[in-house]
């Protein structure tokens, strides 16, 4: 604000000689009122809209066209005169990214100021708990560390959908299913809330890949918009009563998503509900009125960065664009007839309400600094074990058996650097980090002797280990350390420079050299342990046939390593599950034939067939199904019972079964519920996820689950009527352990 405080001024001097003599008049009356110290928008006790309504009437123009865009690089534009805070925010979702400046600047390597604070999982690895009420701790320690920094909302959650394993962001999102991630967006914006911090839910709408993410237009039919990408968003609304929603760079159905009238104006403000503001994606403008009656709420970045941004010949190589929200612009298009005052004043008093009753105003957040504290590492750890997916233990080689193990050799690009995230606006820069060689030395302690070969370089990270001779003389160490060792785990995947927001990943497949070196460690040792630490899908048929175990640590954040070796000791049983379906190769993913789209447009051709509901409707076998995931122990399921049979109306019904766990061991099980609709008069997936929990349970113990489903439970979104419609007739309700292991259903009829 000090920066800006004389341009501020002078600005709004030359903007005044601009107004007609109405609004001057109004501007200057306002301009020289004063405000009480009673004035009612300051009384806590009054509702949040009394004090919008009191606060907006002692605005002038110019005050409120300010609040329209950013006043730096993370601020949103205070105005001192009345009190009203700038909201301070910072990157997320995984923890908070930047709290100051650029969050580009803040956490480059060797940048000044670092931001040092907890690296929370990635998205899909929180997903892969099905665990809602961990992912609301998570939210809640993340909202804590934003606030112990002296800020105010974070830019999360991202509950974008998993469309193309090639997605470059696919490990901040939760998955390709629609319920799942509203279930857990939610989660994360109840805990970020509960503190009294404003979340961001992004990025609406459609944001399913990073080639030409300013200027790809998504062409989406409106059923698949309802049933596929906008389930979480409007759970974030309706659920979550979320404060802010981040639109998206790019285009939907011929219009930016930052102009998008149906988009913003008639689903997001109009059908879904949304009183909190819309905030834009960094320099995602492209239009004054356009934008503002479209339904934009808040331009960022603003001030001078935001001009830096928009000269820089990488932006606008890449198709940024901003600074179409500032006051000057906006007043001019007032001046115009082309936004109206009413418009502005819905805009201003968004923004303001979430002040108030985020708390903001009255309890601004005063910077601790502690941050990384022992709470907060154990979500972060807890999150990181229950992630972990074991997708293959052939001959139980899992757990280890540590007092028989003499000797672990760790290999692999993905060993000794703990690989936290992918790469973008959401990598957190931690205090610590444990990679998966520091993991398992820690656990195997003096009695198992862990030795460690890198085996292959990492892809791009360094050109001495790029050459044939590197490569074959690193593939060898690998191999002899495999050779002498009773069991070997080998850690494979990518990292952010290769999975990261801005660019997709360019292939399914693993790194130059992994597969030949996972090839090579299996044949020298047939107690190899495969661990996966990326977070896409990728391509396995060269070496799984040969697997014995195969883990999916994702991207597990600082406590990664402490998790990996729990899971491999057995200190903890693998409970993860995928959120998204594990394709044999890219061709056979649904959305392979549409992507990345051509002349800038991508069909979403494959329409409602996403993830599961092509693999299991078109009988295309993945390679692991959605939902998959192995445990050291074993659950039997019994006893469905779905009560009533037959509903009506708007009827819940309950559905309860038995799950025992049958093995020696405590686990947890993540039980599902799908919906099979048989009759509908519209082609239908197969089979759709409309619940799930995470049941823990001792060895021999066993435990009621219970569901309760109502009518949306049942129903697709008609293009007929344009909205949700369930088919009286017989439904099948399935309950099962991956969308391909369904152990019981029961037939439920609706009828009417
Ligand atoms: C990303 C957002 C992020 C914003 C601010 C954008 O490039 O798409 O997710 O919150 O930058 O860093």
């Amino acid at each position: 604000m000090r920066r800006i405080l004389p341009s501020f001024f002078a600005f709004l001097l030359a903007v005044t000689t601009l107004l007609p003599a109405s609004l001057k008049a109004q501007t200057a009356a306002q301009a020289v009122a004063t405000v009480p110290a009673n004035a009612p928008y300051k009384d806590a006790s009054l509702s949040a809209s009394k004090r919008v309504a009191d606060l907006l009437s002692r605005m002038t123009l110019e005050e409120k066209a300010t609040m329209l865009s950013g006043s730096d690089w993370m601020e949103s534009a205070p105005i001192s005169r009345l009190g009203i805070p700038s909201i301070k925010m910072a990157d997320g979702p995984m923890g908070v990214r930047s709290w100051a400046g650029s969050s580009a600047i803040t956490s480059l390597p060797g940048a000044q100021l670092k931001v040092l604070t907890t690296s929370f999982p990635s998205g899909v690895d929180m997903a892969a708990t099905w665990d809602p009420e961990l992912v609301q701790r998570e939210g809640q320690a993340i909202a804590q560390e934003v606030k112990a920094l002296g800020r105010d909302m974070i830019l999360g959650p991202t509950v974008n959908i998993n469309r193309v394993p090639l997605w470059g962001r696919n490990f901040e999102g939760y998955g390709e299913d629609p319920y799942l991630s509203a279930r857990l967006g939610v989660a994360y914006i109840k805990g970020v809330q509960g503190e009294g911090v404003i979340p961001s839910v992004k990025h609406f709408d459609a944001n399913n890949e990073e080639f030409e993410r300013h200027r790809i237009d998504a062409y989406i039919d409106q059923r698949t918009l309802h049933e596929i990408y906008l389930p979480a968003f409007k759970a974030a609304v309706q659920e979550g009563h979320v404060w802010a929603v981040m639109s998206a760079y790019n285009k939907v159905n011929g219009a930016y998503c930052a102009e998008n009238v149906p988009l913003l104006t008639d689903i997001l403000k109009g059908e879904f509900g949304f009183k909190g503001f819309v905030i834009s994606d960094w320099g995602s403008t492209y239009s004054t009125a356009p934008t503002v009656n479209a339904g934009m709420d808040l331009e960022m970045p603003g001030g001078p960065p935001m001009k830096v941004m928009i000269a820089s010949p990488r932006s606008q190589l890449a198709g940024n664009s901003g600074g179409w929200l500032e006051a000057d612009k906006v007043l001019a298009a007032v001046k115009a007839g082309q936004i109206s005052q009413a418009t502005l004043d819905d805009n201003v008093g968004r923004i303001l309400r979430v002040i108030f009753v985020s708390g903001l105003f009255d309890h601004p957040h005063t910077a601790t600094g502690i941050v990384d504290t022992p709470a907060q590492q154990a979500i972060a750890r807890q999150g990181a074990t229950e992630g972990i997916v074991l997708l293959k233990n052939e001959g139980s080689l899992l757990p280890l058996a540590a007092k028989k193990i003499h000797s672990i050799a760790v290999i692999g690009p993905n060993a000794a650097v703990a690989r936290t995230g992918g790469g973008g606006s959401s990598l957190v820069r931690p205090k610590y980090a444990i990679a998966p060689l520091d993991g398992i030395r820690e656990r195997a302690g003096s009695s198992i002797n862990v030795t460690y070969a890198l085996g292959a370089g990492m892809q791009g990270e360094d050109p001495a280990q790029d050459t044939p001779e590197a490569r074959a003389k690193l593939l060898q160490e690998a191999v002899e350390a495999a050779v002498h060792a009773d069991v070997a785990v080998v850690v494979v995947g990518r990292y952010a420079k290769l999975e990261s927001e801005s660019f997709d990943v360019k292939t399914m497949d693993l790194p130059a050299g992994q597969n030949e070196l996972i090839e090579a460690v299996e044949k020298a040792n047939p107690h190899t342990v495969v661990v996966l630490n990326t977070g896409d899908p990728v391509t396995m048929t060269q070496w799984l046939g040969q697997t014995s175990a195969l883990l999916d640590m994702w991207y597990g954040g600082q406590e990664g390593g402490h998790a990996l070796a729990a899971v491999l000791f057995g200190d903890a049983n693998p409970s993860g599950k995928l959120p998204v379906s594990f394709p044999k190769k890219w061709e056979d993913s649904p959305a392979a034939a549409n992507y990345p789209g051509e002349n800038l447009k991508v069909n979403y051709a494959e329409r409602i067939y996403v993830g599961y509901r092509y693999f299991d409707t078109k009988n295309v076998e993945p390679q692991f199904p959605f939902g998959y995931g192995l445990s050291y122990t074993t659950f039997k399921y019994s006893g469905l019972a779905v009560t009533p049979t037959k509903a009506s109306g708007n009827q819940p019904v309950e559905v309860s079964l038995n799950v025992k766990n049958t093995g020696s061991r405590a686990g947890a099980e993540v039980v599902q519920l799908y919906v099979h609709d048989g009759h509908s008069k519209i082609d239908r997936p197969v089979h759709e996820l409309k619940g799930f929990r995470r049941v823990v349970l001792n060895a021999g113990e066993s435990k009621t689950v219970k569901f309760t489903l109502d009518r949306a439970s049942l129903s697709y979104w008609s293009p007929e009527t344009k909205g949700w419609v369930a088919d009286p007739g017989t439904f099948e309700i399935q309950v099962g352990a991956s969308s391909r292991d369904i152990r019981l259903h029961a037939p439920l009829t609706l009828v009417r």
